[in-house]
């Protein structure tokens, strides 16, 4: 079974050395995020060369009004990966009141990724679902948008997928009703695996990187198709967006 997470964070494990370690032995294909630039570099290390960890260049919305002073830091390294992520909005009552920062940090990221030609960016969305789609709507050449666990009505989800977003979803998202509802009203083609490790649960336990594929076994009994159908399709949608996302890469190099 290939196993896919495409939103993982881990650097903020209890032992990242120790979980990198398992999740490189079991052969996890990792999407690294940060939720800091200045973690950015003790994070990308954590991945051996040659491994399947790529680790994504963040800056958490949560922390967008502590940490904006790190958005020089965040240009210097822009040049340097093929993917941005956790950034973001962030609506839910603890950080409602920095929801300007907020967005005016993640204008100048988007900003930047559209001059740098684009980018494959991971996006927290957690009550703010609409508002980020109305700033990606004025970003299309940002790049390619990847919607971790959207947790919206149907219809607002049919917004994000006429936008060209594509979705990464997990076993904590499809423990609950409306997470089941949300996943359903997505385009299978444009999912993704993810756990949002060790932040992503089930039953109380995080979830290690590549969540033992809890996700194919979720998503298949949600469809009703087998847990291998789950499997090849997720992993035809993942090969198709790496394949998207080193090509924009491409394209800048060839600038
Ligand atoms: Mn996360």
């Amino acid at each position: 079974m290939a196993l896919i997470d495409f939103h993982c964070h881990l650097d903020l494990y209890p032992d990242p050395a120790a979980t990198t370690r398992k999740a490189v032995e079991e052969g996890v294909y990792i999407l690294s995020v940060t939720t800091t630039p200045s973690a950015f570099s003790g994070t990308s290390a954590l991945a051996p060369a040659g491994s399947r960890i790529r680790t994504a260049l963040g800056l958490h919305p949560e922390l967008a009004a502590s940490r904006w002073h790190e958005l020089p830091l965040f240009h210097d390294l822009l040049p340097t990966v093929d993917y941005i992520g956790e950034v973001g909005l962030d609506g839910s009552p603890p950080h409602r009141d920095t929801l300007a920062t907020q967005a005016a940090v993640l204008h100048e990221i988007l900003d930047a990724c559209a001059a740098a030609g684009g980018r494959t960016i991971s996006l927290h969305s957690r009550g703010a679902a609409v508002m980020l789609l109305d700033m990606l709507e004025f970003e299309p050449l940002a790049g390619t948008f990847v919607l971790h666990w959207f947790s919206a009505k149907p219809a607002i989800i049919q917004r994000a997928a006429d936008l060209g977003c594509w979705f990464s979803v997990g076993s904590a998202m499809m423990a609950s009703r409306s997470g089941r509802e949300a996943v359903n009203a997505m385009p299978i083609d444009r999912m993704l695996p993810e756990t949002d490790g060790p932040f992503g649960m089930t039953q109380g336990v995080p979830l290690a990187p590549g969540g033992a594929g809890s996700v194919y076994h979720d998503f298949a009994e949600l469809k009703g198709m087998s847990v291998k159908d789950a499997e090849r399709l997720m992993t035809g949608n993942f090969r198709r967006l790496v394949a998207r996302s080193s090509r924009e890469q491409a394209q800048v190099k060839d600038r």
